[in-house]
């Protein structure tokens, strides 16, 4: 290319990014509120709702926010993100269901009870004036099985302070939270090692 071609070229980028950054610039003053608490939804199949719910939970300790999470459906095995979020112990609050619903307990009654129980440690969280994220592992998942009122649920999470963010995880999600919610992604499922045979990896899956 010759001297005068690359200056055209460079010429054409820059007016290209002008105007790329003068319509961002137009679309950032369009949005007028400032600040606001969101609830956040991760479902769908796919895998990932949780685990993006802990990247947010990170960012949000990164700035020194006083962060707490709930799960409401306790897994077989300890997990690395529990005992790597332990270093955060002075601005989290880590609540896991006491003795937990898992896939082999068939004790509705009990499961109830846990999810009942789970639900007012999130209440009792939300009542905290400091409190900026709140991360509900889960709750979908009991939701789905009527274990909580929805109805209840989702009043609850709408009359929250206005700037405490809570993230609500599990497949399922139910059209009425949703509806509420300011923030929803769907996990798509393309592919799973599950599929192929391959056990939960640590570091991956727990
Ligand atoms: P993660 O905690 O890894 O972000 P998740 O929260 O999206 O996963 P859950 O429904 O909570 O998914 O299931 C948790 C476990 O099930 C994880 O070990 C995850 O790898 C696995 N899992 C998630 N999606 C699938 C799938 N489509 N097929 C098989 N296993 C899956
Ligand atoms: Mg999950």
């Amino acid at each position: 290319m010759t001297g005068s071609a690359d200056e055209t070229e460079a010429l054409r980028h820059r007016l290209k990014m002008a105007k790329r950054k003068a319509a961002q610039d137009a679309e950032v003053a369009s949005k007028t509120i400032l600040e606001k608490g969101l609830l956040v939804v991760h479902t769908g199949n796919g895998k990932g709702k949780s685990t993006a719910a802990f990247g947010l939970l990170l960012r949000a300790l990164g700035h020194g926010f006083p962060c707490g999470v709930v799960q409401f459906v306790k897994g077989g095995r300890e997990t690395g993100e529990r005992r790597a979020f332990e270093r955060f112990s002075d601005l989290l609050v880590w609540h896991t269901m006491g003795e937990g619903f898992t896939w082999e307990t068939q004790d509705r009654d009990r499961d109830k009870r846990a999810a009942e129980a789970a639900w007012c440690r999130a209440r009792e969280l939300m009542d905290r004036p400091d409190l900026k994220l709140l991360v509900l592992d889960e709750l979908n998942i009991v939701l789905r099985y009527g274990y909580l009122p929805l109805a209840e649920v989702v009043a609850v999470l709408a009359a929250r302070r206005s700037d405490l963010h809570v993230v609500v995880t599990g497949r399922n999600a139910k059209p009425e939270l949703i509806e509420a919610a300011d923030l929803v992604t769907e996990m798509s499922l393309v592919k799973h090692p599950f599929a192929a045979g391959v056990r939960a990896q640590a570091g991956i899956e727990f």
